[in-house]
């Protein structure tokens, strides 16, 4: 059923909404999509990394992803991690082409790290905030992934730009933890961003509270059984 919010929009998002056309489509795997578009938001300074964008689905529904970079000619690109071929956004992107557009809002700030080194720690959903933030401050971004399938987050990444992230299996006992501290040890000073399951924010803010590591910028990207969060 389609969301209040997506109705609104529909009704009333023409002034304010802005466009986009699906330019190319990419298979990473069976678990990714890219997703390059363009826009028709071209304006200097309308993009930071960490931002979002929110997506009017066919179905009316709202949904929330990150895009990596922005040109001049409102170039863009977004990674959908696959998670549900049933849900608004699984069906939409299994059948995503070329040449469809849609109505998005944004780009709006979402996950803003005061510049510098910083530690990005998240699950598949933060592949792309983590390729912003590299692309935007080249050798100064360490992320931090805690994934079900490693070998397929790997590809996503390199795809993205990302490079090499830490990943840490979804339920390796301690995983997670460990990394985190190794990774606070080897950068020290380093800003951190925590991003994903809303379970994965909680586990990592412990972690850092514990520890007496850096306060983080936090945003909850999915939480179980809660739909289009944000
Ligand atoms: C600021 C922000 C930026 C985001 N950026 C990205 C991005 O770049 N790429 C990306 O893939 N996602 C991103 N997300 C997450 C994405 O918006 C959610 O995963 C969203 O719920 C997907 O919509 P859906 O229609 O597939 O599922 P929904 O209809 O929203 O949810 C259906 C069910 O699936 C569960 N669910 C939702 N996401 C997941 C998941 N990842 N794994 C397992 N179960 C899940 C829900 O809890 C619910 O039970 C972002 C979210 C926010 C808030």
């Amino acid at each position: 059923m389609p969301s209040l919010k997506g109705q609104f929009l529909n009704l009333f998002g023409k002034s304010f909404l802005a466009k986009a056309t699906v330019r190319s489509v990419e298979d990473i795997g069976a678990q990714y999509r890219r997703l390059v578009l363009s826009t028709d938001v071209k304006k200097e300074g309308a993009y930071q990394p960490g931002d979002k964008i929110q997506l009017l689905l066919p179905s009316l529904d709202v949904r929330t992803y990150t895009p990596v970079g922005w040109t001049a000619e409102g170039e863009t690109e977004i990674l959908v991690f696959r998670h549900s071929p049933g849900s608004p956004a699984g069906g939409w992107v299994a059948n995503v082409k070329v040449g469809d557009s849609f109505s998005f809002a944004g780009p709006q700030r979402s996950l803003n790290i005061p510049s510098g080194p910083v530690l990005l720690v998240g699950d598949e959903t933060s592949i792309a905030v983590a390729a912003a933030y590299t692309r935007h401050r080249p050798g100064l971004v360490a992320a931090l992934l805690e994934v079900e399938e490693e070998g397929a987050a790997q590809k996503a990444a390199t795809a993205l730009g990302l490079g090499q992230p830490r990943l840490v299996r979804r339920g390796a006992e301690g995983a997670l933890s460990a990394a985190i501290l190794e990774l606070l040890a080897e950068r020290g000073g380093v800003s951190v961003g925590l991003t994903g399951s809303g379970s994965l924010v909680q586990r990592a803010r412990e972690v850092l509270r514990e520890k007496g590591g850096p306060a983080p910028r936090i945003k909850a990207y999915w939480v179980p059984g809660k739909t289009g969060l944000d």
